[in-house]
């Protein structure tokens, strides 16, 4: 009776309300909750910013004990520890970087009949130390241990993007504490990789909560880049028109962070890089530099921002393409965390492709030629390959990624809300490109293309020309119109292969097409043809 009590919707609302002020829960918080005060194992996957802490939160409110929280990062621990002790919540962290003294009256407090710990935080590699062990189950014998969290999941799967061998430790767990419940979160897993978590903690009976990956407020796109000036260009135009907004930019290398910051910063754009080249009080000053916005864009390697909670980051762009989806997916998913429009901006290029892929061979035959590093090496090579799909396919960027996590998708879910889907010539016509592009490079041709903004501004006027001609023609007769819209998109696109011009050039060829069109149209209504030669020619810049 008292259990269902304990896990009545009402009861458990209320303390929702009572120490966090949100109205409700969210997704599946609170079946994962009700499972695990009910003492069921559970399995929960919510991507990043679902509300995954809530989950053993709120039972260690509800229920009297402690919760052990697992978690991968002392920075984390610190971050939530502090949010906690901020509300009047009893939360503590055990790690290396604790003085002695503020270790010793944790320990205290925790061997004390009656500790006044609700959540305890720790990381795998103090779990895996035997004189925590005994310690945890002499907590546990007084039937004081009431629930244990493993944050980030997924690491404990050799299978998974972010393995840590610290977290097979975890799979002790189970046989030394057999009665408490265990919670497993995870923001990324492939099917492959939950059912590794849940096979390693011994999980039993778990229910298995999924949410849907699908991040509806983030737009996808893609741009195509070759020469790097063109590209760092295109970027701070886009940035300077999105306005005053908090942005991530991923590179693969501190020198690209480097460099990128400086041409970013140079044209006017409040702008850090951050690695780990740097020393630490860098890295801290420029990361509470970021969080107070003092400066608007950080361009950083992909370790910055795991843990981050700031919610209001409008673009996230990497500048490199990502090692798999999981990684993007991740990366990609700190947009819009307060559920507001936000995007994801990659720029792919075909020399970045050849140097992820060196550098994912080289990482597995660097340490040993043994059969383990070359299934490690053709694992990453395959995960890569969803990302390159990604990036070279035409179709829906979204339906891409969802499926990538086994999700079924239906066409109609994106509505719009990626490159592909709103601009479906463009992406087309710079697919045309790139591939023309990798044909002509392979024959020994270098730097042939560019696709960037200033592009992507032709590729707009051309769609909306070619779209005007879609609105003003609508009868079946009038098809030839669309077609010779079209033209004027593959002439364009074609020339650009040839020779690679300026941005004025290309919008007076525009215009002048445009012109010669419609003065056309005008003159010529009877037979309502657009007469080619003067396109290709106002395309050729005669
Ligand atoms: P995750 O660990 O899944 O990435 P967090 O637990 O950090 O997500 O939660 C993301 C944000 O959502 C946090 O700021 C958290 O306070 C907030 N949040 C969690 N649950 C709710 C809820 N039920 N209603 C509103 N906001 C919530
Ligand atoms: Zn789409």
């Amino acid at each position: 009776k008292k259990k269902e009590q304990l896990c009545s919707k009402e009861s458990l609302v209320k303390i929702l309300r009572w120490h966090f002020r949100y109205p409700d829960f969210r997704g599946m918080q609170l079946e994962a909750i009700q499972a695990v005060l009910s003492g069921r194992d559970c399995f929960c996957l919510m991507p990043t910013g679902g509300g995954k802490s809530m989950c053993y939160q709120i039972p260690a409110l509800a229920k009297t004990g402690i919760v052990l929280v697992v978690c991968p990062l002392i920075a984390l621990m610190e971050n939530q520890v502090m949010a906690l002790k901020e509300k009047g919540i009893a939360a503590e962290f055990l790690s290396s970087t604790k003085t002695a003294d503020a270790k010793n009256k944790i320990h205290e407090d925790l061997d004390s009949g009656k500790p006044s710990i609700r959540l305890l935080y720790v990381t795998p590699e103090l779990i895996a130390t035997p004189g925590f062990m005994s310690k945890l189950k002499k907590i546990y014998s007084r039937g004081l241990l009431s629930l244990i969290a493993i944050d980030e999941a997924h690491c404990i799967s050799s299978w998974g993007h972010d393995f840590r061998p610290s977290y097979r430790k975890l799979s002790t767990l189970r046989s030394h504490l057999p009665d408490v419940p265990i919670l497993a979160l995870t923001a990324t897993a492939v099917p492959k990789v939950q059912k590794d978590v849940v096979d390693s903690l011994q999980m039993q009976n778990a229910l298995m909560l999924k949410t849907s990956f699908n991040r509806p407020n983030i737009y996808y796109e893609v741009r195509y880049k070759d020469l790097l000036e063109d590209a760092y260009a295109d970027l701070s135009d886009t940035l300077k028109s999105m306005g005053d907004v908090c942005v991530i930019i991923y590179c693969l290398e501190r020198s690209m962070c480097d460099d990128l910051s400086a041409h970013l910063s140079q044209s006017g754009i409040s702008c850090a890089a951050y690695h780990a080249g740097l020393n630490n009080k860098m890295r801290t000053s420029v990361l509470d530099d970021w969080i107070s916005s003092k400066t608007k864009v950080v361009v950083a390697t992909v370790a910055f921002g795991y843990g981050i909670d700031r919610k209001d980051v409008r673009i996230v762009c990497h500048f490199n393409i990502p090692k798999s989806m999981e990684s993007f997916y991740q990366e990609s998913g700190r947009a819009g965390r307060d559920q507001l429009p936000s995007t994801s901006l990659l720029y792919y290029g075909v020399d970045d492709r050849k140097r992820m892929e060196f550098i994912l061979r080289n990482s597995g035959s660097k340490k040993s030629q043994s059969s383990n590093s070359q299934e490690s090496t053709r694992m990453s090579l395959t995960a890569f390959n969803q990302m390159l799909e990604y990036c070279e396919g035409s179709g829906c960027r979204r339906k891409k990624i969802l499926e990538s996590f086994g999700e079924q998708v239906t066409a109609s879910l994106c509505g719009k809300t990626c490159d592909s889907c709103r601009h479906p010539n463009l992406v087309a016509r710079n697919l045309e490109d790139l591939t023309a592009a990798c044909s002509l490079r392979q024959k020994g041709g270098s730097r042939v293309f560019i696709t960037s903004s200033t592009d992507a501004i032709v590729g707009e006027q051309l769609s909306e020309f070619w779209n005007r001609d879609e609105e003003a023609s609508g009868s079946e007769e009038d098809i030839s119109d669309l077609d010779e819209g079209n033209e004027v998109v593959n002439n364009l696109a074609r020339s650009k292969v040839q020779s690679r011009l300026g941005i004025n050039e290309k919008l007076d060829l525009l215009q002048r097409a445009e012109e010669k069109y419609y003065r056309n149209e005008n003159t010529n209504k009877q037979s309502n043809k657009v007469d080619k030669n003067a396109i290709s020619d106002a395309l050729r810049g005669s």
